[in-house]
């Protein structure tokens, strides 16, 4: 086990990709075993905050005290039998995906942050252009090893359901306690999952780095798809692209079945056209669509039936991208890519705090969300980038105000707030609370919901010592 305390080693430990800072530690443990882990958590009294690949965008890895573990020496990746892959929790998705690539195998949830950690990724149930079709993270998992931060470890298995104790290796048991309150059912990333009858595991993922550390873990995997069909379609108005949403919905996959639906706003495409020059100059929003193809001896009927449906609709059809082999389909990924990655750079340059939206709506809302954004960022004179899971009616508005336009910038994400929780969204559909979102999520579960999270809390760590300072 290594253990730092020198503020310049702490320092890179102490920051993720919100630009949040002021947290602080006392020192930065890092077990070479989960034992090695566990054994040490027996003995320690103090706030534990674990680390991932700092990746995150709600400060939820940025301790405010107390001790950070880091889990970087967990590192192996392993086949676990027929279409099931063994990871340490430190693994990337970059790493994961080039693994798999030889093998014929697929892990279908694909965040667009590929530097991120598993374990990160398991903590905040991360989802990707893909999930739309795919599903996100938790879909995926299949058993963890987890260690509480009192240093009990269990080996958590898919289908262990909360209605039966979850036991520990010391012979210990939890039961679930009796609560009322359910996740939304919307897409979402803010808060416990919970649902009646659902498997411990499911709580455990995307609990924000608050109720235990996974130190291993066991994902399911899919047959690789052949190939992808995928383009990048340009609109000259907005309104054209989204009112496709709606039809490609009412087809339920029988013609084209998509697995990425994703957006860019003008603002979006303005930024990109520095690093994509041939962005077409007329176009307003653009939509990136991909639909996975299981045999290659599908992809010309495949292709032609997205050429048939597009060639009805109003879309720049001459001007938009169509992927021609692998290159392409990883050009329009890197596309994706750099929007969240260029508004991340602006950010750090002006020493801004991510200030962007993650929230999701039920899909009878989608146009009304729509229209709703487009009035409020026009009634504001403010500089802002909206993009995302258009298909999953999931858009990231990131706002961009100068220093004067802070205050103002805050009450308009505090009015999209209140309306997207009138209409039964979430206030986080993928990034999760974090430090940064309390207060929103605290308006979207209210003091009830706050009361019955907090007992599942106490159950698993009653002093509150594992990423203190997150989601509740
Ligand atoms: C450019 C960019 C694009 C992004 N795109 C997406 C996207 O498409 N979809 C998406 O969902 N997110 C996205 N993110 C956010 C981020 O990549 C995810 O939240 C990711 O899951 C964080 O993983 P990490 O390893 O970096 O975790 P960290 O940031 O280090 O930590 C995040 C949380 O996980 C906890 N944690 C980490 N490891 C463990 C563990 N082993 N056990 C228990 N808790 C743990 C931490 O304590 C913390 O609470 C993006 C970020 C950036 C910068």
């Amino acid at each position: 086990m290594i253990i730092k305390t020198e503020p310049e080693f702490i320092a890179p430990y102490l920051r993720d990709a919100s630009n949040f800072s002021g947290g602080n530690a006392e020192e930065v443990v890092i077990p070479e075993t989960s034992d090695e882990l566990a054994d040490f958590l027996k003995n320690e009294t103090r706030p534990v905050t674990v680390a991932g690949a700092g990746t995150g965008l709600t400060a939820s890895r940025i301790p405010s005290g107390g001790i950070i573990v880091s889990l970087e020496r967990l590192n192996i990746i392993g086949k676990e039998g027929e279409g099931r892959v063994r990871i340490g929790p430190a693994v990337t998705l970059n790493e994961l995906q080039g693994f798999l690539v030889p093998t014929g195998w697929f892990y279908p949830p694909n965040p667009t942050e590929t530097w991120a950690s598993l374990g990160g990724n398991l903590a905040t149930n991360a989802s990707g252009s893909r999930s739309y079709k795919y599903g996100v993270t938790r879909d995926y998992v299949e058993e963890v090893e987890l260690i509480l931060v009192d240093g009990r470890k269990t080996l958590l298995k898919r289908g262990l359901k909360i209605t039966e104790p979850l036991t520990f290796e010391d012979g210990s048991k939890i039961i679930f306690p009796n609560i009322a309150y359910r996740s939304p059912e919307c897409k979402n990333a803010a808060g416990y999952f919970i649902q009646p009858g659902m498997d411990w595991l499911d709580l455990f993922i995307g609990s924000d780095g608050t109720l235990g550390i996974f130190t291993d873990i066991v994902l399911r995997l899919i047959p690789r798809p052949d190939d992808f069909v995928s383009g990048i379609l340009f609109f000259k108005e907005e309104s054209s692209c989204w009112e496709l949403i709606p039809k490609i919905k009412s087809l339920d996959g029988k013609k084209i079945d998509p697995c990425s639906l994703e957006y860019f706003d003008y603002n979006a495409l303005k930024r990109l056209k520095s690093k994509h020059k041939n962005i077409p100059n007329r176009s307003k929003v653009a939509l990136f669509f991909e639909q996975d193809v299981l045999k290659m001896k599908d992809y010309d009927l495949i292709l032609e039936n997205w050429y048939e449906f597009l060639s009805e609709e109003n879309i720049m059809l001459d001007d938009s991208w169509f992927a021609q082999g692998p290159k392409d389909v990883q050009m329009f990924h890197d596309f994706r890519h750099d929007v969240p990655a260029i508004i991340n750079e602006e950010n750090s340059r002006a020493g801004r705090v991510k200030l962007g939206t993650d929230m999701a709506v039920p899909d009878k809302y989608f146009m009304s969300m729509m229209q709703f954004y487009r009035e409020t960022l026009k009634a504001n004179d403010l500089d802002y980038v909206m993009f995302g899971h258009l298909g999953d009616n999931h858009l990231h508005i990131n706002l961009l105000p100068e220093e004067s336009e802070r205050d103002m910038a805050q009450k308009v994400y505090d009015q999209m707030v209140d309306q997207i929780l009138e209409w039964g969204g979430t206030v986080s559909a993928e990034h999760g609370i974090g430090k940064l979102k309390k207060k929103y999520f605290a308006k979207m579960v209210g003091s009830s919901g706050l009361k019955d999270l907090n007992k599942i809390k106490y159950c698993l760590d009653p002093e509150n010592r594992l990423g203190a300072g997150n989601m509740l």
